[in-house]
């Protein structure tokens, strides 16, 4: 790496091969050649924008929550974005929120419910700007300090606020994009404000997926001075629910069956762990240290020192079953980096 770069970049006190593995919640994954933590959105793109002038290649990580990281490891400098930036804006300039309408239904109704958890909120409207590296849990526990509602829906689940966004995360029946106002971005390196229509939000889905030049410094959400006690007890119970959850993963592998799949097998479920459990009877499916989770077919468990090799390949052979079997090619929610191109075809 270049020897100008390296001691411009000396003060986020970069770590020369660093594992992976522990920056993510499944516990794989190889070393970073470079690796620096940021603490702000400014060090953020301050980071970033060195990398750009050195042609320096980049990997933003949040929470490492929904990723498969190859054990080589990723090449270039690895950014841990982490913040606790959040601040109460003074603006009343509110917008009306477009709603993405779930498509998961009752997905996870045999383990956990939620759907008797829902309600209606109509408190004042408020907006919330976040850095994107702060922490999803965190914000909650910081809103409800504030008086504050609306993402007590995503009690539970991991990451940052950036991760949220990227994946468009979605939390019972809501999905993040439900709160979305607006946004900062760095699009190839071009700091711009953007909004709702430059996302292309949908069910697990956001515009950056598929754009890797595009990187949130930033998000404002509109929230709601509602009812925090009622929020609080959501949150609580929600929690709890999902606590059974295998924590050593990185949440469901695949996105859920769209409807109309899901109507043609006359399936009770959308959830792709129904599949893999009830039409392939692959719940506890061992490859070296990962296993097809025995709680919940659509989690893969990381049983101690598990491979990404090993995980990719686990992957590749249910994808390839479910084809063989039911014809439908499932889609992955998690992001795969560091893959050859070799690895990458068998489960693209
Ligand atoms: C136990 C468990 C339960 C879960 N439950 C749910 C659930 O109920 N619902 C749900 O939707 N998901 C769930 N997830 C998945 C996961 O928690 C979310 O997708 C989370 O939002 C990912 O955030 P992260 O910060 O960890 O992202 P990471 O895993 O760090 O990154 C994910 C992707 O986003 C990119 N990225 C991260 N930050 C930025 C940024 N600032 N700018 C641009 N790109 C960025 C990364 O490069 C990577 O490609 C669960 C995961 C686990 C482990």
């Amino acid at each position: 790496m270049n020897s100008d770069f390296l001691s411009k970049i000396q003060k986020f006190q970069p770590k020369f091969e660093e594992k992976l593995a522990k920056y993510t919640t499944w516990q794989i994954g190889g070393p970073a050649e470079v690796l620096v933590e940021t603490k702000s959105s400014s060090e953020l793109e301050e980071i970033i924008l060195t990398c750009r002038q050195f042609g320096q290649q980049y990997t933003v990580l949040g929470g490492g929550s929904n990723v498969l990281i190859a054990d080589s490891g990723l090449r270039g400098l690895v950014i841990i974005n982490r913040s606790t930036k959040i601040e109460v804006l003074d603006s009343q300039n509110f917008k009306q929120m477009i709603i993405i309408p779930p498509v998961y239904g009752q997905a996870a109704q045999e383990y956990y419910t939620f759907s008797d958890l829902d309600y209606e909120e109509n408190g004042d409207p408020v907006l919330v700007k976040f850095d994107s590296g702060v922490n999803l849990p965190y914000s909650i526990g910081w809103l409800h300090k504030n008086n504050i509602t609306g993402l007590q829906w995503f009690a539970g689940i991991p990451g940052t606020i950036g991760g949220a966004l990227f994946n468009n995360i979605h939390g019972g029946t809501h999905h993040f994009s439900d709160y979305f106002y607006s946004a900062t971005v760095l699009e190839d390196g071009q700091k711009k404000e953007v909004d709702f229509i430059y996302f292309e939000f949908g069910y697990d889905q956001s515009i950056i997926r598929h754009k890797r030049n595009i990187i949130i410094l930033d998000v404002t959400l509109q929230l709601q001075r509602g009812n925090v006690q009622k929020a609080k007890e959501v949150y609580r119970e929600w929690n709890n629910r999902k606590k059974i959850q295998p924590k050593n993963t990185c949440g469901c592998l695949f996105k859920n069956i769209p409807p109309e799949v899901q109507k043609k097998y006359n399936f009770p479920t959308p959830s792709t762990g129904y599949i893999i459990d009830k039409v392939l009877g692959w719940k506890g499916k061992t490859l070296g240290n990962l296993q097809i989770s025995n709680w919940h077919a659509a989690f893969m468990e990381n049983l101690g020192g598990g491979r990404a090799s090993d995980a990719l390949e686990l992957i590749s052979q249910i994808k390839q079953e479910v084809k063989k079997k039911l014809d439908i090619d499932l889609e992955l929610e998690i992001s795969l980096l560091g893959f050859d191109q070799k690895d990458l075809v068998k489960i693209l």
